[in-house]
């Protein structure tokens, strides 16, 4: 016959708080409870696994969705690098910019012979215009000149 010295403790359970008896040191549940919450958390588990969500910590190390290399966690939502979430952040930049120029003007496409363009371009850099200053001036100008 063997003995098992373990002291029986009694816990009162948190979840139905139901006072139950186990020879375990810290217990939290009564052993139904105990084995509802285990299913709970196996069920959270899977869900998360499920819709691709991976499971980490703050602090720890994962792969940067962008580059591949491995970042420290700051947050739960966090998929990049710090580098490519400041690329991340740029890119939205120009994009707000590109949809503020969208609204605010017109695009025109033309065209220059071969090599016009440079040459265009150092001209209006030494006007100190950009490239786009300098047709737009021009274009007045011509439109002044030849009424
Ligand atoms: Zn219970
Ligand atoms: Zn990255």
């Amino acid at each position: 016959m063997i003995t098992i010295n373990k002291k029986e403790r009694t816990f009162t359970c948190q979840l139905c708080g139901n006072d139950f008896i186990t020879t375990a040191t810290r217990a939290k549940y009564c052993p139904t409870c105990r084995k509802i919450m285990q299913n709970v958390r196996s069920r959270d588990y899977r869900n998360k696994k499920e819709h691709g969500e991976h499971i980490r910590k703050i602090g720890e190390k994962d792969i940067c969705i962008e580059c591949g290399k491995p970042y420290v966690v700051r947050s739960g939502f966090q998929k990049v690098c710090d580098e490519c979430r400041k690329k991340y952040t740029n890119q939205k930049k120009v994009k707000a910019n590109n949809d503020y120029r969208n609204k605010t003007y017109d695009s025109c496409l033309f065209y220059v012979q071969k090599g016009e363009k440079e040459k265009l371009q150092e001209y209006a850099k030494a006007h100190e215009l950009s490239l786009n200053e300098l047709v737009n001036t021009a274009i007045k100008e011509y439109i002044r000149n030849n009424k």
